[in-house]
């Protein structure tokens, strides 16, 4: 899906305005896209018209480019799909909560009811959990050696000498309700049954538990792997359960954004969590800011906005920007507020995972491999066992002076020579900038 939005993008990349004609381009590529992620064919529908809508007749925005302005309008039409927030999760007001597991066979019911037992019990809750598929016997020892590795309380009750069958099932469910109560768990998680496909039997037992147990939750545990079939058995499900929300797994695999936003769309339910990976851990709640993302090929550009923002003093920046750009040149001071700035927003392996890997950006990860991070403590070192003089003037660092500053940071003269020609090339192309439009452009940008 990814590619092959950015290729219809493309097409609209170096024009100057979006157009009917530019725009009806990219919307057919768009709908072949998601269409071929597997994403249901009426939300494809449904989100080419918003879509065009929005975007056919549109000033265009002098901030963003047209492909920008596009990707923004897409954006914001996926996040309407999937529901602006992460949703919550709900909570009886009398304990124990009981979480009904449901899904097919293989979608993650067993492993997923461990991760939720491991992030419960973070948020400071006490879950306990059961299993009723009592029609292969591996399967409740699987969720025991569960809850030996998450060291959660397990309901086991007594099985032999009964038939498996709806009877052992609801006897179960109600003993481990009560086990829940009595041991003081405010959480119950039923791990329930799967069958290969939907039919009767399965959606009956399921129908029961639920008037049994009355559950708070009702969680659609869904193989994101399996694209539309998963998006045809959570409709099922739903109209048999009404489930109140969904846990897609595998997403650490080749997933298909497709899947959340048709499962979202035809029950109308939030996804609440998403799996991603077999280990007990490896499992949060769902933003659909992130996925959106994801689906449109950029990267974790809102974990990224959220880190830099938060790190960057913007007024520094900008002071910044002014001195070097428009006047006062670039100090070897102001050499090393930016590697400050830069250190504090994280390991560069991390930032550059999280840009997109397309466009300007390509090759940047790769690159990435070869940034030594201990440069950028050897860098300040030398900087700091500097004089403020030389600092400021760097012409006057002679070989002497050189050799003082190497002894102080306990480097070699050549690493001292080393930073003098970067900060030397640095000033040079500020000084470049600051001639032409650039500066003010590049101020204006925010930088
Ligand atoms: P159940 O039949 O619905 O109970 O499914 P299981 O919990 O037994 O999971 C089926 C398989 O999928 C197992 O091999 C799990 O390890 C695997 N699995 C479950 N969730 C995830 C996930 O988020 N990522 C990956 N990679 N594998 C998962
Ligand atoms: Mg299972």
């Amino acid at each position: 899906l990814t590619e092959k939005l950015q290729r219809a993008f493309k097409h609209l990349r170096g024009q100057g305005v979006l157009t009917e004609e530019n725009i009806g381009e990219a919307l057919r590529e768009i709908r072949v896209a998601l269409l071929e992620a597997d994403v249901n064919l009426n939300v494809v529908k449904d989100l080419i018209e918003h879509i065009r809508a929005k975007a056919v007749g549109t000033e265009v925005m002098t901030a963003l480019s047209p492909t920008e302005q596009v990707i923004k309008i897409v954006h914001d039409e996926l996040l309407e799909l999937l529901g602006k927030d992460t949703a919550r999760f709900k909570f009886a007001s009398r304990p124990p909560t009981v979480i009904l597991m449901a899904g097919l066979q293989g979608s993650g019911k067993t492993t997923t009811s461990g991760k939720l037992a491991v992030w419960l019990k973070k948020g400071g809750h006490r879950p306990m959990l059961v299993s009723v598929d009592v029609y292969r016997p591996a399967a409740r020892e699987q969720l025991k050696v569960v809850a030996k590795s998450t060291e959660t309380r397990i309901y086991e009750g007594d099985t032999k000498g009964e038939a498996a069958g709806t009877a052992l099932v609801e006897r179960l469910a109600k003993e481990a309700k009560r086990e829940a109560m009595i041991m003081g768990c405010d959480t119950l998680i039923v791990d329930t049954a799967g069958r290969l496909g939907i039919d009767e039997e399965l959606m009956q037992e399921m129908e029961r538990l639920k008037k049994l147990l009355d559950p708070q939750e009702i969680l659609f545990v869904a193989d994101s792997m399996t694209g539309q079939d998963a998006v045809n058995s959570a409709q099922d499900f739903h109209r048999r359960l009404s489930i109140t929300g969904v846990v897609l797994t595998k997403m650490d695999g080749d997933a298909r954004g497709g899947a959340a936003l048709s499962i979202r769309h035809v029950t109308g339910q939030p996804i609440k969590f998403i799996g991603m990976g077999e280990k007990p851990d490896a499992f949060e709640p769902f933003h659909p800011d992130r996925i959106t993302s994801r689906i449109l090929g950029h990267g974790d550009m809102a974990t990224l906005l959220e880190k830099a923002e938060g790190a960057l003093d913007r007024k520094k920046s900008e002071e910044f920007a002014k001195k070097a750009l428009l006047g006062d040149g670039f100090t070897l001071e102001d050499f090393r507020d930016q590697l400050k700035q830069i250190k504090k927003l994280g390991s560069m392996e991390s930032i550059l995972k999280m840009l997109p890997s397309v466009g300007p950006f390509a090759g940047l990860q790769q690159a990435s491999k070869s940034v030594d991070e201990k440069q950028f403590v050897r860098l300040e070192a030398i900087i700091n066992s500097m004089t403020k003089q030389e600092r400021i003037k760097a012409d006057m660092i002679n070989g002497s002076r050189r050799k003082r500053i190497a002894a102080g940071a306990g480097v070699d003269v050549q690493d001292v020579n080393a930073l003098l020609r970067q900060y030397s090339q640095m000033s040079k192309m500020f000084k470049q900038f600051g001639k032409g439009g650039m500066a003010k452009q590049m101020m204006r940008g925010g930088m």
